[in-house]
């Protein structure tokens, strides 16, 4: 029998997702020297790029360029991509593994972290991803609401998602409209009454999730003033001994950032940003149709759990927030793939460095594999996942070499092309992916923006058409 691995018989993979962590999964497979591997990657929208197409605030175009070295990627003549694809609806990962050696799921975190109090599925109340993917024009995203027109809105949480949210409801539509935020969204935030935002963290400055730039950004829009209560900006004994203690510069200086917008004076902007500390929501309350109108807050001390990190804790003060508007910014969470091993407290698919295990018996499925979000939960930057997709192909290729592989029934490619075609005639290739792309950018360039974001699967069949 051919070895698997060479120019005759090609490793197989199907990565599942075309997200960062998809594309520095193929990266990484190509870049080894001794195997010959060939990748078919599957998405289930038309787009590539996840997160950086669909999470990425805007106003970040930076962060975007990164979609470049994705597109060299892709530009590998051992690269396939299978857009429109839903795996576990048009098709069974039992099925795809009559046709790979190894299979990589790389979707990511599609939903987002609960948060059980009362009232937070009132009308008015959304998860920040909610909002983000709408901003963003994501296709699922496009017909949802919300209510502009109020005037006080609320973030909960106090992460970079939190950042991005809080940033776009004070940004003025001239500093979006040369963004590429989707041209419905810029509409929309173009009437916004949004004057006033609570961001709310539970713990103090030294514990917040959002990193330095974002936070520095903040005092740095065209028409907004930040404002932080003394009180919650100084720090308590046991936050201070932890900064001390571990000379960590950059939360010296995200705290400096944090306080010195204390006691800044008001310059009369349209836009008010407050940025709170140790206070967590408990209710929220409705008016008689069953909208938001306020919240309830409980004041918090930090105390120091058995291993070592600092929690908050409710203390006798309370107070009530007026605001009509509700987005909570807590974190993400993984969504189950239908006949994937799935860890349902953590979110995310039950492995070991990245191969897929079984639960009970922590044994590695054979050909199954993870990385990035659905692999670790929703933490780090863009980056983090080129070593975390890096780990999960050493992990493939040394399975590889002491023979822990598949023997697939079809591998030949044309099997799988036949199967998804008969599934979803409309599958988009990358060719096809890039003569959308192109057209987003000549719409872009006529309005002196990087790009005019097609916002549905059908108009972007309309573009191949042409
Ligand atoms: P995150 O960084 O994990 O932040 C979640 C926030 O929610 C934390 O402040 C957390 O507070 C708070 N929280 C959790 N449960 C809560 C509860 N029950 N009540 C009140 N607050 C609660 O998550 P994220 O903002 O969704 O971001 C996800 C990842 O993407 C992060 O790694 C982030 O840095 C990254 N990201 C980066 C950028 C960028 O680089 N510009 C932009 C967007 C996202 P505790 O700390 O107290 O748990």
């Amino acid at each position: 029998m051919t070895q698997i691995g060479t120019e005759a018989q090609p490793l197989r993979v199907a990565i599942v997702g075309a997200g960062p962590t998809g594309f520095y999964t193929a990266e990484h497979l190509f870049r080894n020297k001794e195997v010959v591997v060939t990748v078919d990657m599957f998405e289930r929208l038309p787009t590539p790029y996840g997160l950086v197409r669909y999470g990425v605030a805007p106003d970040h175009p930076k962060i975007k360029s990164v979609t470049k070295l994705y597109d060299r990627t892709a530009d590998n003549p051992r690269f396939r991509f299978f857009g429109n694809v839903n795996v576990g609806e048009d098709i069974s990962v039992e099925e795809m593994l009559a046709h790979y050696h190894q299979i990589v799921f790389t979707t990511g975190a599609e939903t987002d972290r609960p948060m059980n109090i009362p009232g937070i599925d009132l009308k008015n109340s959304h998860s920040a991803r909610e909002f983000v993917a709408w901003y963003n024009g994501h296709p699922d995203y496009v017909d949802y609401e919300f209510d502009l027109t109020q005037e006080r809105a609320a973030v909960i949480g106090v992460g970079n998602v939190a950042m991005d949210v809080a940033r776009i409801l004070c940004r003025t539509t001239e500093e979006l409209a040369t963004t590429d935020i989707a041209d419905y969204a810029l509409e929309a935030l173009s009437h916004s009454k949004v004057r006033e935002v609570f961001v709310l963290g539970r713990r103090g400055p030294v514990q917040a999730a959002f990193t330095t730039p974002e936070v520095k950004e903040l005092g740095e829009m065209a028409d907004t003033d930040v404002v932080v209560l003394a009180d919650e900006a100084e720090l308590d004994a046991l936050s201070e001994a932890d900064l001390t203690d571990s000379a960590d510069r950059a939360t010296r200086r995200k705290v400096d950032v944090i306080q010195s917008y204390v006691g800044k004076p008001l310059t009369g902007a349209g836009h008010r940003l407050h940025l709170r500390f140790l206070v967590s929501p408990t209710e929220l309350y409705s008016d008689d149709a069953g909208r938001v109108v306020g919240m309830k807050l409980v004041h918090n001390e930090l105390y120091r759990t058995e291993s070592g990190t600092l929690r908050p804790r409710q203390i006798d003060k309370f107070e009530d927030l007026t605001v009509g508007l509700v987005f909570r910014s807590i974190g993400y969470r993984g969504v189950p793939i239908p006949g994937v091993p799935f860890h349902d407290s953590w979110g995310i698919i039950h492995n070991q460095e990245g191969r897929v295990i079984v639960p009970e018996s922590r044994e590695p499925v054979l050909g199954l594999y993870t990385a990035g979000w659905i692999k670790r939960g929703p933490t780090g930057i863009i980056g983090t996942n080129k070593p975390d997709a890096l780990e999960t192909v050493k992990c493939m290729l040394a399975d590889l070499a002491e023979g822990r592989v598949r023997q697939p029934a079809r591998p030949e490619p044309e099997a799988i092309d036949n199967l998804i075609y008969e599934r979803q005639p409309h599958c988009f290739r990358y060719a096809d992916w890039l003569k959308v792309k192109a057209e987003e950018i000549a719409r872009g360039e006529a309005q002196n923006r990087p790009k005019v974001k097609f916002t549905s699967v059908d108009e972007m069949l309309a573009v191949l058409e042409k």
